[in-house]
Formats: C-alpha cells, structure tokens, sequence
C-alpha cells in the first residue's frame, strides 16, 4: 500500500520503519528535521511536508504527541487541514492517543468529505513499536478496520476493534489510567520493601509471582537495576514520558468528568505525576515517579 507516515517521534519512528519493512510504499514527515534525518538513514522516503507525503497515498496514518497537534493536522485552523487535500475514499488512521471527543471530531470531518477514518491508539511502548508488536485499540466503523488491518498488522500483533469513533480512544485511556495507578503502587511497595532491607530483585520475582503481579514487575521494573532494559536501569531515558502519562491521566479525568465516573485513584496518580513533572522529572520515563517515593 502507498502510505503517508505523519510524526516519527519515540514511537512513529519505528512504526513507519516496519511499514517500510514489509513492503508498503512509505512517504514520511514530521516537523523536525532531525526526526527525519534519522529514518531517512533508514531506508524510508522523507516528503518535504505532510500533503507532499499524502501525494497519491491509499492511507494516512498519524503518530503525533496530542488532541491539539492532531487537530491542527488534519482540520487546520479554520482552512486548510490535510483532510481537505485528500481524494475521496483515502484512508485516515490515526494512532496518536488523544481526546474521545477529538477523535469524533475529525472523525466527523472526514465523513463530511468521504474520508474513513479510525482512530486507533495503541499499547506496547517504543519496545512493542520496534518489535511490531503493539496492541491497537480501534473505533470506527468494522469495514474500514478490515481494510486497515494489513496495515496494522504490520505494525502490531493484537487488533481490537473497540467501538464507534472514539471508542479506541476511550479503551487507550482506561488502559492508561490503570498503567498508571498501577505503576505508582508497584513503586510504593518496592520502595517499602528496600526501606526493609529487601533487595529489590528478590522482592520483585516475590510480587511477580504472587498476587501483587503485574505488568509493571513482568515487564517494566521501576528500580534501577532490577531489569537490565527497563528505563529505571538507563537513567529513566527513553520509554514513556512522564509528561505523556500526565497527559493521558488528564485525558483520563477530563472523560470522567464528561460521563459523570467516579475515578479516585486514577486523579491521585494525576496529581503525582503532576508533581513530579513540576520537579524537572517531565522528560523522564514514567516509572522514575518512584523517586518521589524513595529517600535519594
Ligand atoms: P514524540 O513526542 O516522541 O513524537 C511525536 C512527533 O510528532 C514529534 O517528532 C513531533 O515533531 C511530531 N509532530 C508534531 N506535530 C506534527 C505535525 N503536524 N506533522 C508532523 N509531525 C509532527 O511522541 P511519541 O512518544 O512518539 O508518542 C506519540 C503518541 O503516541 C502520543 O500521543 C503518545 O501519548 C502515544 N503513545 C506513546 C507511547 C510511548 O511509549 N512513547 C506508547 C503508547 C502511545
């Protein structure tokens, strides 16, 4: 498939670069040029701009960091978005987490102008990107995911079609918020078992195999140096930004507030996070929020 790569940051970068892999024709963008410098040494086709790599493409696939960015993209502001630059039938996925009602939003506009769209959020991290193996969480309508699907599945191993428009978006944040409750009580413990003189590895494979497990203790150990490739042993570099949780624990409390939830846990971890992105740890990989919970 001829297909236009949008955003090629932590997670595009990857994504495009197995699209490219497996044989689809792939024109890439993103605003930074070091960004695209990196993929084109790559292999991958870079276009001077996002309608320039939309030129002729069968699908437009976007990876870009929030609702504001993914708006600007394809509605503009007022004139000039990128869905009105596309024919008519091109297939509009995009895979950025961002707001359930942003989602429908363009959504709406796309339908406006004969554009399927599906918003289609995924899970897996820079390590499931690179590995093909992310998790989409997909809403639209199941005709247009069965077209997307070869698409995805080069890029992921686990589909989910989630709903109506928007429904990826809101599976994304559940999933998230849990991550996130669930990554600062992973910490809590682990911080309390080392101020017991526990070694932090021994602890681990305890709670892992035992009722505290989680995929935090399975996959993504907060502790440095309990797992070699976790971001905790690599300075909390990489991963998934603090400052990325923080947004998707917003979009977490925004949503709850619109559909009237009661989501107590999931704006405690709001404000912790908050909090440590206001002490300098933004940038930082999310799992260093157990630094707020240890004596340094
Ligand atoms: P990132 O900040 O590394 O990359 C985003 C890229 O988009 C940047 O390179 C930026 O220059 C580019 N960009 C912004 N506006 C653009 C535009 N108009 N045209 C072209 N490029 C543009 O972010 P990321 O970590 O790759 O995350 C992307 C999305 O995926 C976010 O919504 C994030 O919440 C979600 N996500 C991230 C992870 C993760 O582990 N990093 C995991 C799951 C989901």
């Amino acid at each position: 498939m001829k297909i236009a790569f949008l955003g090629l940051g932590h997670m595009g970068a990857p994504m495009a670069l197995n699209l490219h892999r497996a044989g689809h024709q792939v024109a890439a963008f993103d605003l930074s040029v070091e960004a695209c410098a990196r993929l084109a040494a790559e292999g991958v086709a870079i276009a001077a701009s996002a309608s320039a790599a939309a030129q002729g493409a069968e699908a437009v696939i976007s990876m870009l960091p929030a609702s504001q960015h993914v708006e600007a993209l394809y509605l503009g502001h007022g004139e000039g978005g990128l869905l009105q630059q596309l024919p008519s039938g091109t297939l509009v996925i995009d895979c950025s987490t961002i707001a359930a009602a942003s989602a429908r939003k363009v959504a709406q506009a796309a339908a406006a102008r004969q554009l399927p769209f599906l918003d289609a959020p995924v899970s897996g991290g820079t390590a499931g990107a690179a590995a093909g193996t992310l998790t989409f969480m997909v809403g639209g309508e199941a005709a247009d995911l069965e077209r997307a699907t070869p698409v995805l599945k080069a890029m992921g191993q686990n589909i989910f079609h989630a709903g109506a428009h928007g429904a990826g978006q809101a599976a994304k944040i559940c999933n998230n918020m849990l991550l996130g409750i669930l990554m600062i009580g992973t910490s809590e413990a682990l911080a309390l078992g080392v101020a017991n003189g526990l070694d932090p590895k021994v602890l681990s494979e305890i709670m892992r195999r035992s009722s505290g497990g989680n995929w935090a203790l399975e996959k993504y150990n907060p502790m440095p140096g309990v797992m070699d490739n976790a971001p905790a042993s690599k300075n909390y570099a990489g991963g998934f930004g603090t400052d990325l949780m923080l947004k998707d624990l917003g979009l977490a409390q925004e949503n709850a507030t619109a559909v009237r939830a009661a989501t107590p846990l999931g704006g405690l971890a709001r404000s912790l996070y908050a909090a440590h992105s206001l002490a300098g740890s933004g940038a930082l990989d999310f799992s260093s929020v157990i630094r707020l919970l240890q004596s340094r």
